[in-house]
């Protein structure tokens, strides 16, 4: 199967055409029709694997078709990975209406983020990892039926006793 005959957007399917994008890599065969469920996932992959794009296909086509502001916090251990998730998300993103991004990291001016932010915008976020509680104390305030994506590249035993607590019921994509 290629991307082209999923039934995405059309626009998408060109942003996907311009990135080299023409079949999907194992984890998007997995995480991609789950995501597009709703369901929670947990879900390992090593880096290259193609798992950014397996988490923000789902996550735009839903914030897509949903128009619900904002739409999706993406937290990420680092900086760069958050500057890398943004820039693929616009790439992905190019060209659909009502699409928008912000990348909210620390180190950086605090106002041009926070201007975004009254912009009714807010994609990229940056927390450490292991500080699990802010983890928690963001999650609070997410809605109750909101959708959880966890990736990571191994699934130590500190995070999977976080799992009950972080993700519903969650579909489990071991790769
Ligand atoms: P990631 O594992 O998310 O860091 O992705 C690794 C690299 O693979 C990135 O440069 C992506 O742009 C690229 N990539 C992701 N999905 C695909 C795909 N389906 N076809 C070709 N390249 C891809």
């Amino acid at each position: 199967i290629d991307f082209e005959h999923c039934g995405f957007p059309e626009t998408l399917n060109q942003n996907l055409k311009k990135s080299g994008y023409e079949v999907p890599t194992p984890i998007q065969m997995q995480m991609i029709p789950v995501g597009l469920l709703g369901r929670d996932i947990l879900a390992s992959a090593d880096t290259g694997s193609g798992k950014t794009a397996a988490f923000l296909l789902p996550v735009i086509i839903r914030a897509f078709s949903e128009d619900k502001t904002p739409s999706a916090l993406i937290l990420t251990p680092t900086r760069e990975l958050a500057i890398q998730i943004e820039r693929q998300a616009k790439e992905l993103m190019s060209g659909l209406p009502r699409m928008k991004t912000v990348l909210l990291v620390g180190g950086l001016p605090l106002p041009p983020q926070l201007y975004r932010l009254r912009q009714h915008v807010k994609a990229d976020t940056m927390l450490k990892m292991g500080f699990q509680q802010q983890v928690l104390d963001v999650l609070e305030h997410t809605p109750g039926d909101c959708q959880t994506i966890l990736v990571s590249a191994t699934i130590p035993d500190s995070i999977e006793q976080l799992t009950d607590q972080l993700l519903h019921n969650p579909v489990r994509i071991i790769t």
